[in-house]
């Protein structure tokens, strides 16, 4: 009988619901139609060419993935055999024995899914391997993972997938699944081209990763700050972004001292320490990995808790893409970015100087002179990159709709819920340039005819309808609704603060506002106004995440799981359970189950085989091969 892709998500993977898009391109490539999907990191791409895999028990017929790097692979097919799934990798690391046996296997129709690395495409191994499947008809579906890597316009280019055109153009009649989480409209057009794709159906998801919080800081002494936020999260997983090799080193070295488990990880280190580093970071054996943007691409680890940055991203897209690491399992999540003054002088000095090694390395550049073209025409781009990227860092609206907007997405507008702006969290930031909101405030005062006290005057500029606004016309005023973007107890923040600086009067009786000589001044010489950002409200970030837990949007379980001891007793027995199956399967701790997993075991306490089927992430395989174990540590902890 042939199940579902439903039946299918639910039985062999044990989720209850596709995420957004995922039903939709699954029916596609069913449908043998082309697909370009853009979807956030974290959004489940994989799933869209995992599940087709597995449509149609009897039939057979293969699913082709090229994916650009090996560990990303490796994970894979050790996620999908988990599940009880034939999947099978080519790639250079391979033995010529391990490479023949996987190649037998593909040809006797004896696997689902089939992992190409980019490198292999245009081996004659391959081609003949793929000739034989062609001819058979044997191929169902063609996925190219990361597909903006194709792109000289992107910001991974990689020449070894200009390969893929014509191997698409060999594979004709075969639908083809471009994905990629990062893609403007010139890289799709590449993606197209390259790729062939026949009037595909193309889809971008929502960019927005909600269970993420935003927050930028200032930056003190950061190693500090940063072992502060390692130790928030206590045995769970944290990645630190650096500016540059010796940096990541020092950062390690630090928080080691300090007793967070951290290693590095660059392009400068061999490639056996950087696996080793890795693999490490992988199997939760250390906790943070401190890494330039080399880092992360290549790995699939769900339970990342936090990502910082301990100095300032290039591009607002390289932000948003290493930020997505974190919580890719869709629980509560952080993205710190620590921000100082410095950061600005040193980028634009590179900049200045045209000093094009170190500014590589600061985004560990690629190695292949290729790339050249490309490479010209992003650092004439760096300048934009890291306007942006300061709009972000120094901005005063919310984080999420500033991210969005610069991904073409729009946020509604009101508090994200989510981010420091909208939280108003942490300590006061240094000064920042509000001379638009200031000036919109002094505009309208100057408009209501310097007659009325702060809060009337934020009436008009949040475009009140209330009767006094209207009685006295003011909502034809100019300045009536220009505030939008700040909310009510921003603009009175604001207020209090212009009359400190002296470009407002306050009348002792009434408290009625006017303008000063200085205001004037400010408006004619068009002098720069600063000000401390006006946060918006007043929560901590754990009370955030725990507001949108009761809203159902995660599970309670973020940073420090509140909850009682035997709950704490049980979730330290699960993950060492976890730890010691991965260890015997030889494979991550997350393939085993998922911290979402992990945190319904806690909360449910599932008694019987029935129950654990009930779990999130518990299908019927993975039932059978822990359910016996993970019912005798929650037993245990019942007795204990
Ligand atoms: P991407 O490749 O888009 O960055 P992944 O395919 O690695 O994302 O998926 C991220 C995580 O989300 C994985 O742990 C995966 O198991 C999980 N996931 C994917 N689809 C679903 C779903 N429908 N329900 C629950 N979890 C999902
Ligand atoms: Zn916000």
């Amino acid at each position: 009988m042939q199940r579902s892709p439903r039946q299918i998500l639910k039985a062999v993977f044990g989720f209850d619901e596709f995420r957004p898009l995922q039903e939709e391109i699954i029916a596609a490539v069913l449908a043998r139609r082309d697909v370009l999907a853009v979807m956030p990191t974290g959004g489940g791409k994989s799933l869209c060419y995992q599940v087709p895999a597995l449509v149609d028990d009897a039939g057979g017929g293969l699913v082709l993935v090229v994916s650009p790097l090996i560990a990303l692979m490796r994970d894979q097919v050790a996620y999908m055999r988990e599940f009880g799934v034939e999947a099978r990798v080519l790639n250079s690391t391979l033995t010529p024995d391990e490479w023949r046996a996987n190649a037998e296997a593909a040809r006797r129709g004896e696997l689902r899914l089939l992992y190409l690395a980019p490198e292999t495409l245009t081996s004659a191994r391959v081609r003949d391997l793929l000739d034989t499947l062609v001819t058979e008809s044997r191929l169902r579906l063609f996925a190219v993972d990361e597909a903006h890597c194709i792109s000289e316009w992107g910001h991974d280019f990689r020449p070894d997938y200009r390969a893929l055109g014509a191997l698409r153009q060999s594979l004709r009649g075969v639908p083809c699944l471009a994905l990629t989480a990062t893609a403007t409209e010139r890289v799709r057009e590449d993606i197209r081209q390259e790729l062939r794709l026949e009037s595909p159906l193309e889809l971008v998801a929502g960019f927005d990763r909600p269970n993420i919080l935003l927050e930028v800081r200032r930056r003190a002494k950061v190693v500090d700050q940063l072992a502060a936020l390692a130790k928030e999260y206590p045995g769970r997983s944290g990645i630190v972004y650096c500016f540059s090799r010796a940096r990541a080193e020092e950062v390690a070295r630090a928080l080691s001292a300090m007793g967070v488990k951290a290693l590095p990880y660059h392009a400068g280190l061999g490639p056996d320490t950087r696996s080793r580093n890795q693999d490490l970071f992988i199997d939760d054996e250390v906790q943070v990995i401190a890494a330039t943007t080399a880092f992360g691409m290549g790995i699939d680890k769900p339970d990342v808790r936090f990502v910082a940055h301990a100095d300032l991203p290039k591009s607002l897209e390289q932000y948003y893409q290493e930020v997505g690491r974190a919580g890719r399992d869709g629980l509560p999540a952080r993205a710190v970015l620590f921000f100082g003054f410095g950061d600005v002088m040193k980028i634009r000095a590179l900049l200045a100087l045209g000093d094009r090694g170190a500014w590589e390395e600061y985004g560990e550049g690629d190695e292949d002179p290729d790339a050249e073209a490309a490479r010209a025409a992003r650092t004439a781009n760096a300048e934009a990159s890291l306007r942006s990227m300061l709009r972000y860092a120094e901005g005063s609206a919310c984080r999420r709709a500033t991210l969005l907007a610069h991904f073409g997405d729009s946020y509604p507008s009101g508090s994200c819920a989510s981010c420091d702006i909208c939280l108003g969290l942490g300590e006061k930031l240094e000064e920042v340039d509000l001379t638009l909101q200031a000036h919109k405030f002094l505009s309208c005062v100057k408009r209501t005819e310097e007659r009325f006290g702060a809060g009337y005057v934020v009436d008009v500029l949040l475009g009140s309808k209330n009767e006094r606004v209207l009685g006295l016309g003011h909502s034809k005023l100019s300045t009536w609704g220009i505030g939008k973007e700040w909310t009510r107890s921003q603009w009175l923040d604001l207020s209090r603060q212009l009359i400190k600086k002296g470009y407002l009067g306050k009348d002792e009786e009434y408290g009625v506002l006017s303008l000063t000589s200085k205001a004037y001044e400010a408006f004619r010489d068009k002098n720069a106004i600063l000000a401390v950002l006006p946060p918006r409200g007043k929560k901590t970030a754990a009370e955030a995440q725990q507001v949108r837990a009761q809203k159902g949007e995660a599970l309670p379980f973020g940073p420090a799981a509140a909850g009682s001891g035997s709950g704490e007793k049980l979730e330290q027995a699960l993950r060492a359970l976890r730890k010691r199956l991965a260890e015997e399967g030889r494979v991550p701790p997350y393939v085993i189950f998922s911290d979402r997993t992990l945190g319904e075991l806690v909360a449910l306490r599932p008694a019987s085989g029935d129950a654990l089927l009930e779990v999130f992430g518990l299908g019927p395989i993975k039932v059978e091969r822990y359910g016996a174990s993970i019912l005798a540590a929650v037993a245990s902890a019942r007795a204990g």
